[in-house]
C-alpha cells in the first residue's frame, strides 16, 4: 500500500485524534498509584475515550480485549488489564492508548513509576523517554527512517540498555498501523526517506538488561527473556515544515 502522505486538513484530524489519546493518558495519570487494578485503568480510559466521541482502537484489534494495554515490570508491551493485576509501590507501568476518532487514529503511550523504584530503573525510564526524543529529532525531510531508529538505539545503548527489535513503532493515520516501520535499532542511512507529510509513531521499548523477548501463552503479552524491566514511551508525529510536529501532546509529556 505504500506510506501514505497527508496534506494539511488530514494532519489536523489526525491531531484531533491523537490530542484525544493524550488527554485520556492525562487523566489516566491521576490514578495510578498502588493497589490500582490494570482493569480500573483500563475503564477510565474507555470511558474517557467514549466522553471525547471517540473509539477505543486497541480493543477489538485483532482479538485485544481492552481500551488501553497495560504493562508491569518486565512485561514490554501488550499487557491485557486484568482485576487482579494490581500495582505495587516499586513497580513500573506502561500505558499505551490508541483511539480513532472521525476516521483517524491516533497513538500514544507512557511509562510511570509507581511509588519508589531503584536508581537502575529511574535511568531506564528516563533514557527511555529521552530516546523518543532523539528519535524525533531526527525525524526531518530528507533523512531516511532508520536515522531515527538509529539516534533511539545510540542512546540507550549508553546506559547499558537494549532496544526490542520484534517491535517496532509504524506510520499512522487512516489505519492504526502503515507502513513504514520505524524500529528503535539499526545502522543510520536506510530505510524510506522522510517526507513532508508523512505521519508516524515513533515508540521506543527499552529492556534493562537483553534485547530478546518472548510473548506469553495468552498470544499478547511481551515480556523480556531474562525478566529485567522494560520501558516504553510513544508520540504520533507528523513532519510538517520540514520536521516532526508532535501530534499527541499531553500535560507533562510534550
Ligand atoms: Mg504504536
Amino acid at each position: 500500500m505504500g506510506i501514505y502522505i497527508y496534506n494539511r486538513e488530514q494532519i489536523k484530524r489526525i491531531e484531533d485524534a491523537c490530542l484525544i489519546a493524550a488527554s485520556v493518558l492525562d487523566e489516566i495519570e491521576g490514578i495510578i498509584d498502588a493497589g490500582v487494578s490494570t482493569h480500573e485503568i483500563d475503564v477510565l480510559a474507555r470511558n474517557a475515550i467514549k466522553k471525547h466521541g471517540a473509539v477505543p482502537a486497541f480493543l477489538g484489534y485483532k482479538g485485544f480485549p481492552a481500551a488501553v494495554c497495560a504493562s508491569i515490570n518486565e512485561v514490554v508491551v501488550h499487557g491485557i488489564p486484568r482485576r487482579n493485576a494490581k500495582l505495587k509501590n516499586g513497580d513500573i507501568i506502561g500505558i499505551d492508548i490508541g483511539v480513532r476518532y472521525k476516521e483517524y487514529y491516533g497513538d500514544t503511550a507512557r511509562s510511570y513509576a509507581i511509588g519508589a523504584v531503584g536508581e537502575k530503573v529511574e535511568k531506564l525510564l528516563l533514557a527511555t523517554r529521552e530516546s523518543l526524543y532523539k528519535g524525533i529529532e531526527m525525524a526531518v525531510v530528507g533523512n531516511r527512517i532508520s536515522d531515527v531508529s538509529h539516534a533511539v538505539e545510540a542512546h540507550v545503548v549508553r546506559f547499558g540498555f537494549s532496544p526490542v527489535e520484534e517491535f517496532v513503532g509504524h506510520g499512522i493515520g487512516r489505519n492504526l498501523h502503515e507502513e513504514p516501520s520505524v524500529p528503535n535499532f539499526g545502522a543510520a542511512g536506510r530505510g524510506p526517506r522522510i517526507r513532508e507529510g508523512m505521519v508516524f509513531a515513533i515508540e521506543p521499548m527499552i529492556n534493562a538488561g537483553v534485547r530478546e523477548v518472548d510473548v506469553l501463552g495468552d498470544g499478547w503479552t511481551v515480556v523480556t527473556r531474562d525478566g529485567e524491566f522494560s520501558a516504553h514511551f510513544e508520540h504520533t508525529v507528523a513532519v510538517v515544515d520540514g520536521k516532526a510536529q508532535i501530534l499527541t501532546r499531553g500535560k507533562n509529556f510534550n
